[in-house]
């Protein structure tokens, strides 16, 4: 039986048993970390499309008045303006895409939605290095649409595939 689902699955973990509350007190040996992350399977791995480490906190930012920071509401109204472009974009393609991750990787490297070698240098490379899978490379690919939307440009640059290289291996797990 299949029913229709869209998930969005997020995932959190320690960087190392030991989860200290500053990284430089961590005491364990890297074989206990790579082992404590080999837990994790790397097909699953492949999946997470945004790996980013978050640290803890400073004191002095947990202190200071952060009413200041960006709203909600103008965060909110960002991805939505960011939604709306994409639908309008894939709306042209007839296919019933509306999200960038809806499009398949194969579209998006055919001759119509291709960008230029330049602007997919840092993703290219990656993938020539077998550092990122097949599929990685084209989450890479829909994900940098997404920041291309996001910063209202009409399509990925070279620093918005760049920005979503980063995030796909910024945070190695090793
Ligand atoms: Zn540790």
């Amino acid at each position: 039986m299949r029913y229709p689902a869209q998930v969005l699955l997020v995932m959190a973990a320690n960087p190392c048993p030991c989860a200290p509350n500053r990284p430089i007190d961590c005491k364990c040996p890297s074989g206990d970390k790579k082992r404590y992350f080999s837990r994790l399977s790397r097909p699953l791995l492949d999946r997470i499309d945004l790996r980013v480490e978050v640290s803890t906190p400073p004191a002095s930012v947990i202190l200071t008045d952060q009413s200041k920071a960006e709203p909600s509401e103008t965060v909110a109204k960002r991805v939505a303006r960011a939604r709306e472009a994409a639908a309008a974009r894939w709306a042209e393609a007839g296919q019933g895409w509306r999200l960038n991750s809806e499009v398949p990787g194969p579209a998006l490297r055919s001759p119509e939605w291709r960008l230029s070698p330049k602007v997919t240098r840092s993703a290219d490379e990656l993938l020539l290095k077998e550092r990122i899978t097949a599929r990685g490379y084209d989450r890479i690919l829909k994900l940098s649409w997404t920041i291309a939307d996001l910063a209202e440009h009409d399509g990925p640059r070279e620093e918005d595939v760049a920005a979503a290289s980063q995030l796909r291996i910024g945070y190695t797990m090793t």
